[in-house]
């Protein structure tokens, strides 16, 4: 489910809705795309009950993750999409978890202005990281090692649920429900604090910063684009930063084109310095060519976010079809897709993707703990894709990506 966030536009005033995954707020009333950007995780207030302001209260935090957890263990790659909220707060009385809650409604932004208290953060949000996915069973069975652990497609974020004292209690400022007996919450841990500076957001004009020209880019997309020079930029939370970019020639048969990251790196653990080296290493059943000895080895990552087993698959097989691709530099199109999945967490998928393409999962999966990626370089790809029936199929590389699963990854 998405989680739904109130926000004015930041040039007109207008109230625009963003959904958790959305950093480009495109406002309908004037037009203009803002991108939003902050040098931590968002920070959310669920709203009180009949509307009421939450000014001057005190907010209880929660931890919200939602993305899929990746773990390889000796007898292969297990995934699990989390999708939890969990109190990060040891204060007594509060729920452990915010339930549903968050998605049924539209949650607001923390207000500096607001003057609230915020209960001391005293549990980690990699700790709670942790729990989720040992409640997704993701934890190596007794006497088995774990050799990798991934966190992809993910949103971190706070949330934070106003407390109201009242009547000798202290209530949930949503339900109004009584959580317990002020003496009991105030004997614990109640350091609290004031709004931090580094949790404020910003709201930033998108303009080419090449040329000057408005950017273009879906409101979920992570890379925007300049029709007037062709650049492309990265949305990252503190700034555009400028992106590579090539694309695979198609033919009249093309309807679409889908972003990969190519992330061309050495594994020196594994000898793995060119293509030849990673197909003699991971035991692929076909021979290298003499000139894949100077072609540096690549990782293809999806950008897009897909369902883990087409995740994987897709970056398996162009990971291993690399070979038949040449990207040239070109100019926009229409038909290119929106990169959807960050450079940021592409790179916490190099692994997982060299676990997914190995043909030697023995040879190669001990091997990942030690596994040092160096000379690290990115290039956003788009490949062409030809329509075959419910399919996008990649000619080159035989990628197949079903057409619902496109549509679903825009919402996952
Ligand atoms: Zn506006
Ligand atoms: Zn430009």
């Amino acid at each position: 489910m998405k989680l739904l966030v109130k926000q004015d536009c930041p040039q007109c005033g207008a109230p625009v809705e963003l959904t958790e995954a959305e950093s480009v707020l495109y406002c309908g009333s004037c037009g203009i795309r803002s991108m939003v950007q902050s040098n931590s995780p968002p920070r959310y207030v669920l709203p009180m009950a009949g509307d009421a302001s939450s000014a001057g209260l005190l907010l209880a935090p929660y931890v919200r993750f939602k993305g899929t957890i990746y773990l390889v263990t000796e007898s292969g790659i297990d995934h699990r999409v989390i999708d939890t909220t969990r109190v990060a707060s040891s204060a007594l009385g509060l729920p452990p978890s915010l339930g549903v809650r968050p998605q049924a409604m539209r949650l607001q932004r923390i207000d500096p202005a607001a003057e609230n208290l915020f209960l001391t953060q005293t549990l980690k949000a990699s700790a709670i990281l942790e729990k989720a996915a040992a409640v997704g069973n993701l934890v190596p069975q007794i006497g088995q090692q774990f050799l990798h652990r991934a966190y992809i497609g993910e949103h971190l974020s706070y949330i934070y649920l106003p407390l109201v004292i009242k009547h000798c209690g202290l209530h949930d400022g949503v339900t109004g429900d009584r959580l317990c007996d002020l003496v009991d919450f105030i004997s614990g841990d109640l350091a609290n604090r004031r709004y931090d500076d580094g949790w404020q957001v910003r709201f930033v004009a998108t303009l080419c910063p090449q040329c000057g020209a408005g950017l273009e880019g879906s409101s979920d997309c992570q890379v925007m684009t300049c029709p007037n020079c062709h650049s492309a930029w990265g949305v990252t939370p503190k700034q555009l930063v400028r992106l590579d970019w090539q694309m695979q020639a198609g033919d009249s048969a093309t309807k679409l084109f889908l972003p990969f990251w190519k992330i061309s790196t050495h594994i020196p653990v594994l000898n793995i310095y060119s293509f030849a080296d990673f197909v003699e290493r991971t035991n692929q059943p076909f021979l290298p060519r003499p000139q894949w000895r100077s072609r540096v080895m690549s990782v293809w990552v999806p950008a897009i976010r897909l369902r883990p087993k087409v995740f994987l698959l897709a970056g398996r097989q162009a990971t291993l079809g690399q070979w038949r691709l040449r990207p040239v530099t070109a100019k926009l199109q229409p038909n290119f897709f929106p990169a959807t999945l960050p450079f940021s967490e592409a790179r916490q998928a190099v692994k997982l993707m060299l676990a997914a393409s190995t043909a030697s999962p023995r040879r190669i999966f001990p091997m990942l703990p030690y596994t040092r990626l160096t000379e690290m370089t990115a290039q956003l790809i788009y490949l062409p894709f030809t329509e075959l029936g419910c399919d996008w199929v990649q000619p080159h590389t035989g990628v197949t990506i079903g057409k619902n699963i496109l549509k679903f990854g825009r919402t996952l």
